[in-house]
């Protein structure tokens, strides 16, 4: 006999594809306690020698778990136009339950601003250990270092019907093997980090077996910007700033929150979370932005301000001065070289020589600090990349294929676009836990 025949096989042992794996055999387990006859297997092939190495590194290591947001239509919203396929899965599996998944576990969460979640510990690795706890004690059958390379399709009712798959390859420390299952879930994840293993195979199998698969790009991913200023400034973060976006001069959108200034431009939630429409202005001509770091003044208070800072530093060398303007240490040595690239004013002049158009024009430039955008970091550097399997063609009250008789898809395969701030694992404890519920 046999001795690779599975009940299900799990693809990808990244966030969803362990909840989908330690799911399924929970609901065997039941179902053998119900009927001593009923054998279940599950297999997980995982390509790495470890699995979960994105998980890991979530959150900065810290793992922003879930958007404590209980209110599912509410929540629902972060997830764009996929929002109004996505609630018969949440009302199975929601935000609600993935703290009572994981604090039952004995993994207490916390919540801090924006209503992300992360566990109490700040360690990405005890949200893993919850899972691989899971899986293991519901006796999934792990093959770790075992990359799939082939997936093996049927035609049903002698080509009439509908497609079903009935094994897969696998390249393992076995030499390559192939292993057959009734069903299939499919989580092998994007195309961001693809250090961690997610490079994208699920999305060509599903393209190959017949599914419509729009192209992944990065999407919740830092700026690549023109402007040496920035550069110079790399490592500092601004809260509650304010970015107004421009094509061709004209403003497009603005957006307020955490700013981080990188080697290689910009970054933090507010250019992550800007990053997907930025995305689709760039083809339309050339994209500016202006950092506005005083959103909570206007332009007549701002400068109001200035001028008592002025009024108290008469005597000294103005450049001295706007350590005392900008909002952060550190950033005047960025706004220095700006201000000398454009000629704007001369920063060695005492403040008392500054004339009044000197100062409006300083004024000007401190609440529109003015970026180029080159374009969007890769892939390397993405959170998430967006595109995916298309949500017309999977059931998503079950993450069941449309297309094929006998396969799940869950986590980052599907095309689903969110920002930053915990909606894209907590849409792999759903779509995990909801593809290994119904899986069975
Ligand atoms: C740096 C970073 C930080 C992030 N932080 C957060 C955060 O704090 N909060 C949040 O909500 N989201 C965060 N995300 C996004 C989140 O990590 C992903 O949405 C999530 O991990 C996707 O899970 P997944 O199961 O779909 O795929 P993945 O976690 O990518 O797992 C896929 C698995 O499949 C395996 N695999 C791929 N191909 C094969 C194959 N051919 N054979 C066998 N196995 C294969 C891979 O090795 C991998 O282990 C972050 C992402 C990154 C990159």
């Amino acid at each position: 006999m046999n001795s690779n025949i599975y009940d299900v096989i799990v693809i990808g042992g990244g966030a969803s594809g362990l909840m989908a794996a330690g799911c399924v055999a929970e609901v065997m387990k039941k179902a053998r306690k119900g009927a001593s006859n009923f054998g279940g297997q599950v297999l997980l092939l995982e390509k790495n020698k470890k699995l979960g190495e994105k998980l890991k590194i979530t959150g900065g290591g810290r793992c922003n778990i879930t958007n404590a947001e209980y209110d599912t239509r509410e929540l629902l919203k972060h997830y764009g136009d996929a929002g109004k396929f996505l609630f018969s899965a949440f009302e199975k599996f929601g935000v609600k339950d993935t703290f009572d998944f994981f604090q039952s576990r004995g993994l207490p969460l916390v919540i801090e601003e924006r209503k992300r979640a992360f566990p109490a510990s700040h360690k990405a690795l005890d949200v893993y250990n919850v899972l691989e706890k899971y899986v293991k004690e519901g006796g999934v059958i792990i093959k770790t270092g075992s990359p799939v390379i082939k997936i093996n399709v049927n035609e049903v009712n002698g080509g009439l019907g509908k497609k079903i798959i009935t094994s897969v390859n696998c390249s393992g420390p076995d030499g390559e093997q192939e292993y057959f299952a009734k069903k299939f879930i499919f989580a092998t994840g994007g195309a961001s980090h693809q250090e961690t293993g997610s490079t994208g195979d699920g999305f060509n199998w599903l393209r190959d077996i017949g599914h419509t698969v729009v192209a992944p790009t990065p999407s919740i991913v830092p700026l690549a910007v023109a402007d040496e200023w920035v550069k110079k400034l790399a490592g500092i973060t601004l809260e509650d700033m304010k970015i107004n976006f421009y094509v061709d001069g004209v403003k497009n959108f603005s957006k307020k929150g955490r700013l981080l200034f990188t080697h290689f431009g910009l970054s933090g939630p507010l250019i992550l979370n800007s990053a997907s429409t930025v995305a689709d202005l760039l083809p339309a001509g050339t994209v500016t932005a202006a950092i506005d770091p005083f959103p909570t003044e206007d332009l007549g208070a701002f400068e109001k301000r200035i001028i008592g800072v002025f009024d108290g530093n008469k005597n000294k060398i103005l450049k001295n001065v706007l350590g005392e303007i900008v909002p952060a240490a550190g950033m005047a040595k960025g706004v220095e070289f700006l201000i000398s690239q454009i000629d704007l004013v001369d920063l060695n002049k005492q403040v008392n020589d500054v004339r009044v158009e000197e100062r409006k024009r300083l004024v000007r430039l401190l609440k529109a600090l003015p970026v180029t955008i080159a374009g969007l970091m890769g892939d390397d550097r993405a959170v998430v990349s967006d595109g995916g399997v298309s949500l017309d063609e999977i059931d998503m009250r079950t993450m069941k294929s449309k297309v094929i008789e006998n396969l799940y898809v869950t986590g980052d395969l599907l095309h689903i676009n969110r920002p930053s701030g915990g909606y894209s694992l907590q849409l792999c404890w759903t779509t995990g836990y909801v593809a290994g519920g119904e899986v069975v």
